[in-house]
This record gives C-alpha cells, sequence and structure tokens, in this order.
C-alpha cells in the first residue's frame, strides 16, 4: 500500500513493549485503560475527569493503549481524549434526556432486534466494544456484561429472521461485533447466510479505529466468505487516521468489503467545517466513503456533545460543492422517540413555477432548469418492477401518498379531536362522501393503518 502520510503513534509508557504484543489484539484489550492511576501514565488528568472516574454509575471507561497513543498528552481538549475520557459534564442531566432515545427496544420483536424499517434490521450481537465512546448511544447496555445477549436471545433473533421475508439487509451492531470470539462471529454470519431472503450483511464496527490490529489476514480471510458483505467504521476526527487504521482499511477493502464511515457530530471535537473537510478527504485517501453525519442523540451523558441542528447544516453546506461529491456524507437527525433517521440539508431549491425551477449551487450562483412542457407519467401498471414492488405494511408513509395508496396522513387523535364530541347524526351517515376516487382502496383509514 503506498504511504499515505498517516501518523503511528505509541505513547512513551509503551515504547519497550515488543512488537508482537503491541500488535496482537489480544493485548491490547487486556491492557486497556480504566482507571485513575493508569491514564495518569500516559497523561496528566483534569479535576473534572479524576471527578468524572471516581463517580458512581458512570458509562463504563476502557481505551486501548493504541488509541491512548494518539492523544495529545498536553492538550486536555485533544479530541481524541474527549470522545473517551469522562468529564464531569457527563454526569449532568438536560432537557430531553433518554435512557432509550431512539426507541430502540421499543422496536425489537425479540431482544436485540431492532425491526425499525420495512426491509432491514439492526441485530446487536454482544455488548462489548474494544473502547468506550462518552456519547454511545446504547449506553443503557453497551459495556454492562450482564446485558448481554444469551444464546437464547440469539435463536430467537436467528428464528424471527427466517419467518420474516421482507428482510433483505442485516446490519451487526452492538456494541462491537468484531470483538467476538472469532469462532462466535463466524458462527453468526454462517448461520445469517443460510437464510435465504437476506441479501446483505453489514457490520458496524469501531474496531478497526480502537484497535486495528483486530483487522487481520485471518479476519479478512474469514469475512470475504460471506459476500456480499459491507462494513461501517466510525471516524469523528482526522486524528484517529493513522497508519494503522490506514492499513486495516486496506485489508477490509482489499477483501472485497466496501466501506463507509458514520461519524457523530460532537461539540468541541468536529463541530468545524474545516475538520469535517479534513476528515472526509482523508477518509476517501484510505477507500472509506463518508455515509453519515448524525446529530447527537438525547442520550444519557451525551449533553454537553450537542451542537444545533443548524450547525449540521453549516457543515453540509462548507462541503457540498467544496469537494468531491462522494466525499460528503448525508447529515442526519435519527428521530427521538423511534422515527428512523431523517436527512436535513441546506435548501438549495429557492422556487419553482409550473414550468422551471430556480436553483442555487454552493457558490450563490442562481440558475433555473426549464421543466418539460411535456412529460409522459410513469406507468406504475406496465411497469414489472412497480408490479413486482415489496410491500411495505404500515410504512409506505409519504411514498405511499404520493403513489395513490392513500389520500392523507392523519396525526393520532384526528379523528376524534375533528368529531368535537358530536353524535351521530344524518350528515355523518353516509361515509363514503370522504372516499376519494381512485386513490386507495376505498376504504377510509384511520391513523396507524
Ligand atoms: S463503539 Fe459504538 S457501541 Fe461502542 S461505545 Fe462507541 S458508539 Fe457505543
Amino acid at each position: 500500500m503506498k504511504n499515505l502520510g498517516f501518523p503511528s503513534k505509541r505513547a512513551p509508557v509503551y515504547q519497550d513493549i515488543p512488537d508482537e504484543k503491541w500488535n496482537d489484539w489480544r493485548w491490547q484489550l487486556s491492557h486497556r485503560l480504566n482507571t485513575v492511576e493508569e491514564f495518569e501514565k500516559v497523561f496528566k488528568l483534569t479535576p473534572s475527569e479524576r471527578k468524572a472516574l471516581q463517580s458512581d454509575h458512570l458509562f463504563r471507561v476502557d481505551i486501548t493503549p493504541y488509541y491512548a497513543s494518539l492523544i495529545d498528552p498536553e492538550d486536555e481538549n485533544d479530541p481524541i481524549r474527549r470522545q473517551v475520557v469522562p468529564t464531569a459534564a457527563e454526569i449532568v442531566p438536560f432537557t430531553g434526556m433518554m435512557e432509550d432515545s431512539l426507541a430502540e427496544d421499543m422496536h425489537s420483536p425479540v431482544p436485540g432486534l431492532v425491526h425499525r424499517y420495512p426491509d432491514r434490521v439492526l441485530m446487536l450481537v454482544t455488548t462489548q466494544c474494544a473502547s468506550y465512546c462518552r456519547y454511545c448511544t446504547r449506553g443503557r447496555i453497551v459495556g454492562d456484561p450482564s446485558a448481554t445477549f444469551s444464546r437464547d436471545e440469539f435463536e430467537q433473533q436467528i428464528a424471527y429472521l427466517k419467518a420474516t421475508p421482507q428482510v433483505r439487509d442485516v446490519l451487526l451492531s452492538g456494541g462491537d461485533p468484531l470483538v467476538l470470539a472469532p469462532k462466535l462471529l463466524e458462527e453468526l454470519l454462517t448461520r445469517l447466510r443460510e437464510i435465504p431472503h437476506i441479501e446483505i450483511i453489514r457490520i458496524g464496527s469501531r474496531v478497526p479505529v480502537f484497535m486495528p490490529m483486530r483487522i487481520t489476514d485471518e479476519l479478512t480471510n474469514m469475512l470475504k466468505k460471506f459476500h456480499p458483505l459491507w462494513l461501517n467504521i466510525h471516524v469523528n476526527h482526522p486524528n484517529e487516521i493513522s497508519a494503522e487504521l490506514a492499513e486495516a482499511c486496506d485489508k477490509l477493502s482489499s477483501a472485497g468489503i466496501p466501506l463507509g464511515n458514520q461519524s457523530v457530530l460532537l461539540n468541541g471535537i468536529n463541530d468545524c467545517v474545516n475538520i469535517q473537510k479534513k476528515l472526509v478527504q482523508s477518509l476517501v485517501k484510505i477507500r472509506v466513503r463518508p455515509y453519515y453525519l448524525y446529530q447527537c442523540d438525547l442520550v444519557e451523558g451525551a449533553g454537553h456533545f450537542r451542537t444545533p441542528v443548524a450547525k449540521g447544516i453549516e457543515i453540509i453546506e462548507g462541503l457540498r460543492g467544496h469537494t468531491s461529491g462522494f466525499a460528503v456524507p448525508t447529515f442526519v437527525v435519527d428521530a427521538p422517540g423511534g422515527g428512523g433517521k431523517i436527512p436535513v440539508m441546506p435548501n438549495y431549491m429557492i422556487s419553482a413555477s409550473d414550468h422551471k425551477v430556480v436553483l442555487r449551487n454552493y457558490e450563490g450562483f442562481i440558475t433555473t432548469y426549464e421543466e418539460p412542457t411535456s412529460y409522459e407519467a410513469h406507468d406504475p401498471k406496465k411497469c414489472a418492477f412497480c408490479q413486482a414492488k415489496a410491500v411495505e405494511p404500515g410504512q409506505s408513509g409519504v411514498l405511499g401518498l404520493l403513489e395513490g395508496e392513500r389520500m392523507s396522513i392523519k396525526p393520532e387523535g384526528f379523528d376524534h379531536t375533528h368529531i368535537r364530541g358530536g353524535k351521530q347524526h344524518r350528515l355523518r351517515e353516509n361515509v363514503n362522501k370522504w372516499k376519494p376516487l381512485g386513490i386507495g382502496d376505498g376504504e377510509e383509514k384511520s391513523e396507524g393503518d
């Protein structure tokens, strides 16, 4: 692999560790830092960090020696340090804070399997990670060995997937699937591949960032038996991109695994257009496609990491057009309460008439696009793909409105509110008067249908 110029670091305290130990992921896992004394050997703790580390009920702390070595010991606001070393701010509650802000457990038909979207599921396979991010969305279970999923729950997950043919895409997450024992991970992938309707397997992992030595030839040779397999890593700041991460990504890409990156917008860490630009440009150099930039969730412990949503819009404004299009992630707010990911971006359409739209580009150049004066609409009845489309029971949403499945979507309690407590009377008897001709199946639908 070409030398891309990314640094390789090892904190002074680890200089005498033999390479074969340093490059062994099991050594990295068993020498993680988690006490005041261990941290003090690498950098001096601030009073706030010391207070947090000594408090009860703290979200688990563990940092691999490799990742700790990326921290500048002289900078208490180092962006890597801030991601993994707790401060007292973490213990401060805030308005809107929730234990399970994405309502994942509510959307779990069996423990650890989140079925939120029509054709794909999130499968939580472990609660363990190589290091622990202070803003973790799944802090309610992550890091807690007693919350880990049992064999029986795993069998329930597999049984649900076998019985649910609409699922074509399974995302393995947790915790971090790549900290699982190699044999267990292989068994899991084998069991998923035995289910004929599962087309895609995805893995979400921060292991290449926290412990790139885990990406061994043995691992990539095993993973490539399960194609099509995709992998998303999680890098938030350009300082996390090291020579070791570049090599790990090269191994994964060379095994035919497409790589994406999911990052979280974090106050004081990466809430800057220029940091984000450097991040996405460095990622594409190591063949990782920036995929999502997440608004920080309303999760316990993460209050001080949050930024206004407008900051994300500003960052996308600073990336789109200013750098390669495929380096621009989609900025999303993962809807509190379980609505899924909602993309948010600057507005590029300024106005429209019946024959043209007015658009602006990243430079402020304003132009018009002349609309076709005659357009023969696509006819779903003559389209084999429309005829064979997968149904999305109860989840067709706005697309369902566009496709004429129904006329409207009503907020909860809409019908009840608008009856105004009135009784049934002669003008309400003929319900056919509210059935739109040619839309839907002619049946009036209530909310939740
Ligand atoms: S690696 Fe992912 S699951 Fe693990 S602590 Fe970080 S954000 Fe949470």
